[in-house]
């Protein structure tokens, strides 16, 4: 019977990494793969992680199931750092996934769960796994435009065009803060205009937040998503533990689901625990027991807090010395977005045959779409990559 299986396309990302480690040449820089990675190019146990492991690993007296939500401590303590109490907490349900992967997953299936034939629009361009989950779940995506190659920033008058023909009970996904794979992000106003017209149009915007802390700092980056779950009726959360508390193979997420109303919440809650009875039963609990103990502990808070921003600020400087290096060298201001751009990754909005030549020819390794990971970057690299990329235009 397995015969029968096809291939499967592989995960551009994923083969992108092979390549990179299978490079000979000793000067390679690596901006593929999502994960933060320090000057050394090494992707650290945060400080405040490895004492809470520490805790746990002490203190811990029992290994028995968790709630098919979850751990309930963990689930509250997201729900603060992400919502900052801007909405009543009876209306909120709230799932323990893994990873933020999980969390969308989820958050489709409930979505479909309420109405089988949903919708969901997406940015163009979106994280592609948003669209091959929904494929694979055989749910309608629909694009909206977002990101204008021109500008290299957000085209929202074209993104409102789009939104236009948005139909009642359709979901909208919106990336909380620091869009991947673009680094281009919406202003507050625009946030507003988004929220008002999905309210108009019946719409359940669902929000995929997986870089809180990366872009302007832990509550900036909750701005949107707060601005947006506070004013509309119904709205769905995914957040991912894996980058701001860098636990990647931990698999910790959470799906939050606001209903209307009070009374709501625990048939939402029933349906969102019966799908995770439905696919693994109980998430995993180690990444979310981290969180909980670090977000409970005034002082470990502190302590994470403070690394999240030594990473945040570092990226930033990265995106500035870049920015400023190729407005030096192309004596133009055509660069200028990248510091403008936030959080891990900025779209150069260069053609695939460059993002090639820039692999070929300074092993440089950067997503087809010209995705890079300014986390790959480090003082010294900056002026090599943009030099190259000077190089690669000519
Ligand atoms: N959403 C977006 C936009 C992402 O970039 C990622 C990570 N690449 C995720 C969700 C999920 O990450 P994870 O499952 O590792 O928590």
């Amino acid at each position: 019977m397995l015969e029968h299986l096809k291939d499967q396309p592989a995960d551009k990302i994923l083969s992108l990494a092979a390549a990179y480690k299978a490079d000979p040449r000793e000067q390679k820089i690596d901006l593929g793969v999502g994960v933060y990675k320090n000057a050394k190019g090494v992707t650290p146990v945060m400080r405040a992680v490895k004492e809470a492991e520490a805790r746990i690993l002490a203190e811990q007296q029992t290994k028995a199931y968790t709630g098919l939500a979850g751990d309930p401590a963990f689930a509250d303590a997201m729900v603060d750092l992400v919502l900052g109490g801007t909405v009543e907490r009876d209306r909120i349900a709230a799932l323990a996934t893994p990873g933020g992967t999980g969390a969308c997953r989820q958050g489709f299936e409930l979505a479909r769960l309420a109405k089988p034939d949903v919708r969901v629009w997406h940015s163009a361009p979106t994280w592609p796994n948003h669209l091959s989950i929904l494929k694979f779940m055989g749910v309608e995506a629909k694009p909206y435009r977002y990101f204008d190659e021109e500008t290299a920033l957000v085209d929202f008058e074209g993104m409102m065009e789009y939104l236009q023909g948005v139909a009642q009970g359709d979901v909208v996904l919106l990336h909380g803060c620091c869009h991947n794979p673009t680094g281009a992000n919406l202003t507050s106003e625009q946030i507003d205009r988004v929220t008002a017209l999905l309210t108009e149009k019946g719409a359940m915007p669902m929000i995929d937040i997986a870089y809180q802390g990366f872009g302007d700092g832990l509550e900036a980056d909750a701005a949107a998503t707060r601005a947006i779950a506070s004013r509309v009726p119904e709205c769905l959360i995914a957040a991912s533990c894996s980058k701001n508390f860098g636990i990647y193979r931990e698999r910790t997420g959470l799906l939050m689901a606001i209903s209307a109303e009070a009374g709501q919440t625990k048939t939402t809650q029933d349906n969102m625990n019966f799908l995770n009875r439905q696919t693994y039963s109980f998430p995993p609990d180690h990444g979310a027991r981290v969180v909980a103990t670090i977000l409970n502990d005034p002082e470990l808070r502190a302590d994470w807090e403070a690394e999240l921003e030594e990473v945040r600020t570092g990226m930033l400087a990265l995106r500035e010395q870049l920015a400023a290096e190729l407005a030096r060298l192309t004596n133009t201001d055509r660069y200028a977005f990248i510091a403008r751009h936030r959080g891990m990754f900025s779209r150069l909005g260069v053609s695939p045959e460059m993002v090639e030549r820039l692999r070929e020819d300074h092993a440089i390794y950067m997503v087809g779409d010209s995705r890079m990971n300014i986390a790959g970057l480090n003082a010294e690299t900056v002026p090599v990559l943009a030099r190259a990329i000077v190089e690669a235009e000519k």
